[in-house]
Parts: structure tokens; C-alpha cells; sequence
């Protein structure tokens, strides 16, 4: 394809003016689908030709983006490059993953949660859970006004006020970048991250919920507590989904805002939440400031002190 677009700077790129490198530090993916993609150079008669291309095709999406024209011809692929690019993916993953982690647990506590995360990942149950999740997070990414008005919600009940943006205009652009990394997250090659966000999102209601039984629990909190705990106690994947079933069977639980709703849609509504928070708490500005004076620009602030 002719542009890729980055998610950090938020604009059209062109591949001539990136490096190869470029793809993973700012994100640039598809404009189209929000894939992740790569620049290719090929010399074609004296001259080169630049563009960016799909990653391989996501199987278990049943449409095609309209830009994955450009793919590369088959006689140039061979297993190599095809190990090569799955690597060069799974680094492109890596950087959102690496601003959560970086982003809402201290060194402290990092490895025991890195432990509940790697446990979470290899439950069948849990995945089958988020796939379910990703169908709903596809349709609020494409209404972005009905995903505005959950952000919002999101800000009033999880943030805290030290964690809220000084002001409407900086708290937008919170908004912007959330609403754009979502829709990367729920495209075909970058789900991965997608249940990366809901897992960190479960460990984290979990942990809310743990520390707050020990001051006492309103009863659609007690709920969801009690099918956590049941969830995290064992390892047995039945016993596990009785948990669940238990959870989602109630009907008539007193919600966070009064309305008496059922145990499945209180556990969506609390795991979106979690999610978005964390999507709205990233520091996105300052990221793509320091990737840019890693790159050799130079802050101008600085430039006006010299
Ligand atoms: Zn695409």
C-alpha cells in the first residue's frame, strides 16, 4: 500500500520517509484495517520502490482488507522470511504491551503479576471468554461516539482524580489515542494484544475487588468476587467454568448505579471498564516524545534554553 498510518503521531505516513525500524517505534499500520504492517523496498528497473505491506493474513477473519493488494510475490517468500517477519510481528506486539507494564505496576509488585498473567494466558476457558469479548470491543471501536460516551463513564468510575488529565483538551486527546489503539487492537494480526489488555484488565478487577473485601463489598461486587476467587483458586479448567457459569447464570444484581442487571453483563461492563482505563492512562504524548528525541529530534524547549 501507498501510506501506512501512525498510531502515535496520528497521520499519514509515507514509506520513503520512514526506516525499516519505524513500523514498530511510532505504529504504523494499516490506515484501512489498523493491521500492523511493513515497509518493503524493492529495486525495480533503476529505481526503488517503496511501500508497506500486510503481515500474513489473519485466517479467522472472514473479510479481506482492501488494501492487501501490495503483498509480496510468492516466489519471494520462503520459510525464512516467513519465521523473519513473525518475529519482526511479535516485536511490533511487544511495544504496547511494554507501555502497560510499564505503566501500571511498579517493580514491587511486577512479578507476581507477571505470574497471574502467564497463568491467565494458558487458560482455554479465559481465551474462549475474550474471543467472546472481542466481538462487542469490534462494534464499540467502529461507533466512535457511543466509545466516547463509555470513556467517559470509564473516567468517572476508575480513574482517580490524580490519574485524570488537567483539562478537557489534554483528557480528548487521552480519548483520541484510546479510541485509535483500540481499533488496532481488535484488527486481525494484533488480537493477540487484545487479549494481552483483557487479561492485565481481569487481574486488575481481581486484585480492586481482593483488597476491598477486607472493608466490606456491595453486593454486585461480592458477585463478581466470589467467581474470581473461585476462578484464580484453581487451576481446573471445569472448575473454572462452573465459576463462571455461576457468575453469568444470576440474573438480578444489584449494579454499580442501582439498576438491578444480570451477572454476565455486570462482569462485561467491569472488564471494559478495567480495559479503557488502562487505555486512557497510558502517557502516549510523552512516549512519542522521548521515541522521538531517541530518534535524533530535538526538543525545542531544549533548543530555546541553549
Ligand atoms: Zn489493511
Amino acid at each position: 500500500m501507498k501510506y501506512g498510518y501512525s498510531l502515535f503521531i496520528q497521520e499519514h505516513v509515507d514509506p520513503k520517509d520512514v526506516d525499516y525500524d519505524d513500523t514498530r517505534l511510532f505504529q504504523i499500520v494499516c490506515p484501512e484495517c489498523k493491521e500492523p504492517i511493513f515497509k518493503v523496498s524493492r529495486d525495480l528497473h533503476e529505481k526503488t520502490a517503496n511501500y508497506f505491506s500486510h503481515y500474513r493474513k489473519d485466517e479467522t477473519l472472514n473479510h479481506q482488507c482492501e488494501l492487501r493488494v501490495n503483498s509480496i510475490p510468492s516466489s519471494t517468500v520462503n520459510e525464512v522470511s516467513i519465521k523473519s517477519r513473525n518475529q519482526k510481528l511479535r516485536l511490533f506486539l511487544r511495544v504496547f504491551q511494554d507501555m502497560v507494564w510499564g505503566n501500571e505496576f511498579d517493580e514491587a509488585n511486577i512479578k507476581r503479576i507477571k505470574q497471574r498473567h502467564y497463568e491467565l494466558q494458558r487458560s482455554s476457558i479465559f481465551s474462549e471468554i475474550v474471543v467472546y469479548f472481542l466481538k462487542y470491543a469490534r462494534d464499540f471501536a467502529a461507533d466512535k461516539q457511543h466509545l466516547w460516551e463509555m470513556f467517559d463513564e470509564t473516567i468517572q468510575n476508575k480513574l482517580k482524580s490524580n490519574e485524570i488529565y488537567n483539562s478537557v483538551f489534554a483528557m480528548g486527546i487521552q480519548k483520541q489515542y484510546a479510541y485509535e489503539f483500540l481499533n488496532y487492537l481488535v484488527a486481525g494480526n494484533s488480537k493477540k494484544n487484545f487479549l494481552f489488555l483483557l487479561n492485565i484488565a481481569f487481574i486488575q478487577l481481581y486484585h480492586d475487588l481482593k483488597r476491598k473485601s477486607k472493608i466490606g463489598l456491595l453486593d454486585w461486587e461480592d458477585a463478581l468476587y466470589s467467581c474470581l476467587e473461585k476462578f484464580f483458586r484453581t487451576k481446573n479448567e471445569n472448575k473454572r467454568i462452573k465459576a463462571f457459569q455461576e457468575l453469568t447464570s444470576q440474573q438480578g444484581i444489584s449494579g454499580s448505579t442501582g439498576e438491578y442487571i444480570s451477572g454476565y453483563i455486570l462482569f462485561g461492563i467491569q472488564i471494559f471498564q478495567y480495559a479503557f482505563s488502562i487505555l486512557l492512562r497510558i502517557p502516549y504524548l510523552e512516549i512519542l516524545q522521548k521515541k522521538l528525541q531517541d530518534r535524533g529530534f530535538r526538543d525545542p524547549s531544549i533548543s530555546l534554553a541553549d
